[in-house]
C-alpha cells in the first residue's frame, strides 16, 4: 500500500465521511484528534480545540473523565461481552434497566436495548407495529413526526427525520408523515400570536388523524427540544395542546431524548422541562456519556403492559441486535447516569444555563443575528441577512460554514445547522471555559459578516 502522509491525506484517501462538506474538506483538512482533555479535544499537530458540540452532544462529561474510563476498565476485566437473547442477559443489563426505570419519569416500565439512537427509533417503531398487530389492528402503522425533526439514519428513522437531505435515498418510506416544525419565530404567520400557532399546530394534527383514520396511525414521535434541526425549543403549550389529542385517538407520543436525556435541558427529561408524559422514552448519547455506542427503548406503564401481554401472546419479540445490553455498555451507563446526576454536572447545567442565556443575548444585539434560542445547555444563533424581515443569508454564501471554519481556526468547535451556529459544551464546562467559547465566537461572528455584509 502506498501510504500517503500525512494524517490528513490518509483520512482523505482511505475513509468515506458522513455528514461532510466535502469541498470543505478538501480545501481546509480533516482534523485528526487524537485525544482530549476535559471538555478540550486536541489534534495530531498537538492543537487544542474547546468542542462545543460535546462531539456530537454525547461527551457531556468530557473527553477524559477517569470515573467512565475505570468503569469501563473494571468491566472488560470482569466480563468483556455479551447479549441479552434466549433468556440469558448479563448481571449489568439487569441492574441498568432498573436504574434506567428508576431515573424514568414513569412508576413502572421495561427497557430495550440498541447500540445507537437510530437503532433505537427503529426499534420503537417495530415494536409499535408489532404490538397493534398483536392487539387486532395490523393497519395501524403510519408514522407521524415534524419538519425539521432528527429521529436517525436508518431506513426508518431516517423515514422519521424531517429533512429534505433524504430525497437522495428515496426516503421517507411510505407511510411516515410529517407536520410542522412547532418554530414560532419561523414559521409563525404575519400577526399570529404563539397561542394561535400552537392552535393552528394542534388542528393540523387533528385534521391529519381524520384525514388519514387513527386506526392507521401507530405512533407521534417528537423531540422536546430539537436538536439537530436547530435546536428548536417548543412554542409554548405545544405538547399540552396536542397530547390531548394523541390520547384522544389512542395514538402513542414517544419523547426521543437521544439529546434532551440525562441533563441537557437542565433536568433529567426534556419531558420533565416541558411538563408532558410520553408513553415511551428513547434514549442514547448521554446516557453512556459517549463512553459506549448505546440506545434503550424505555416503556412507560401502559406500553410496558401492553408489548408485554403482546409478547405473552406470539411468545417472542422477534428483535435484537448481537450488543443490545453489551455488559461493558451498561456498566458505563450505571457510571454515565451517577456521573451525570450526582457529581453536580446536571446541577452545573442548571447554574450555567442563565449565564449561557446571557452571553448569548449579548451576542445576538448584532444586527445579523435573528434570533437566539435554547435551553439548559443546547442554543443556537441564527444568522439572517436583514433581522426585522427575519431574511435569510443567501445559501450560496455558506455563512453559519464561515462561522464555524472561523470559530474551528480560533480553536473553538461549534456546528453549523442551516443558518445556525449550535452550541452545545459537555456539561463540566467552567465558567472561564464559557467566556473562552464566546470570546472565539463573537471574534468569528464579527469577522464573517463583515466579510458577507
Ligand atoms: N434522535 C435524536 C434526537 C438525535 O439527535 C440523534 C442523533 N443526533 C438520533 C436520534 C440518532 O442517534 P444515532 O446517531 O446514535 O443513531
Amino acid at each position: 500500500m502506498n501510504q500517503p502522509q500525512s494524517w490528513e491525506a490518509r483520512a482523505e484517501t482511505y475513509s468515506l465521511y458522513g455528514f461532510t462538506d466535502m469541498p470543505s474538506v478538501h480545501q481546509r483538512g480533516t482534523v485528526v484528534v487524537t485525544h482530549g482533555e476535559g471538555p478540550y479535544i486536541v489534534d495530531v499537530h498537538g492543537r487544542r480545540y474547546l468542542d462545543a458540540n460535546s462531539g456530537l452532544w454525547n461527551m457531556v462529561a468530557g473527553f477524559d473523565h477517569r470515573g467512565l474510563i475505570e468503569a469501563a476498565k473494571a468491566q472488560y476485566d470482569r466480563f468483556p461481552g455479551y447479549h441479552a437473547f434466549f433468556g440469558r442477559m448479563s448481571d449489568q443489563t439487569v441492574m441498568l434497566s432498573e436504574k434506567l426505570v428508576e431515573v424514568s419519569p414513569f412508576e413502572s416500565g421495561r427497557v430495550f436495548y440498541t447500540n445507537s439512537g437510530s437503532e433505537a427509533n427503529d426499534t420503537m417503531v417495530k415494536m409499535l407495529w408489532f404490538l397493534h398487530a398483536a392487539e387486532g389492528k395490523p393497519q395501524k402503522r403510519k408514522i407521524l413526526t415534524r419538519w425539521n425533526a432528527y429521529h436517525g439514519v436508518t431506513a426508518v428513522s431516517a423515514s422519521m427525520t424531517g429533512k429534505p437531505y433524504n430525497s437522495v435515498f428515496g426516503l421517507p418510506l411510505p407511510g411516515f408523515i410529517h407536520l410542522t416544525c412547532p418554530h414560532y419565530w419561523r414559521y409563525g404567520e404575519e400577526g399570529e400570536t404563539e397561542e394561535q400557532f400552537v392552535a393552528r399546530l394542534a388542528r393540523e394534527l387533528e385534521d391529519t388523524i381524520t384525514r388519514e383514520g387513527a386506526d392507521t396511525i401507530a405512533g407521534f414521535f417528537a423531540e422536546p427540544v430539537m436538536g439537530a434541526g436547530g435546536v428548536i425549543p417548543p412554542a409554548q403549550g405545544y405538547f399540552q395542546a396536542i397530547l390531548p389529542i394523541l390520547r384522544k385517538h389512542d395514538i402513542p407520543m414517544i419523547s426521543d431524548e437521544v439529546i434532551c436525556g440525562f441533563g441537557r435541558t437542565g433536568s433529567t427529561w426534556g419531558c420533565l422541562t416541558y411538563d408532558f408524559m410520553p408513553d415511551a422514552i428513547i434514549s442514547s448519547k448521554n446516557l453512556t456519556a459517549g463512553f459506549f455506542p448505546m440506545g434503550a427503548v424505555i416503556l412507560g406503564p401502559d406500553l410496558a403492559k401492553r408489548v408485554e401481554a403482546a409478547v405473552e401472546a406470539i411468545e417472542e419479540f422477534p428483535h435484537g441486535f448481537t450488543a443490545s445490553g453489551h455488559p461493558v455498555g451498561c456498566a458505563i451507563a450505571l457510571k454515565a447516569i451517577d456521573v451525570v446526576m450526582n457529581e453536580g454536572l446536571a446541577e452545573n447545567v442548571r447554574r450555567l444555563a442563565p449565564r449561557f442565556e446571557a452571553g448569548l443575548q449579548r451576542i445576538a444585539d448584532r444586527p445579523n443575528i435573528g434570533e437566539y434560542r435554547g435551553i439548559g445547555f443546547m442554543w443556537a444563533l441564527e444568522a439572517v441577512k436583514d433581522k426585522p424581515s427575519k431574511t435569510p443569508f443567501d445559501g450560496n454564501l455558506s455563512v453559519s460554514e464561515r462561522i464555524a471554519n472561523t470559530c474551528t481556526d480560533l480553536g473553538l468547535i461549534c456546528r453549523p445547522l442551516g443558518q445556525s451556529i449550535v452550541l452545545c459544551p459537555p456539561f463540566i464546562l467552567t465558567e472561564a471555559q464559557m467566556d473562552e467559547m464566546f470570546e472565539k465566537l463573537e471574534k468569528a461572528l464579527d469577522k464573517v459578516f463583515a466579510e458577507v455584509a
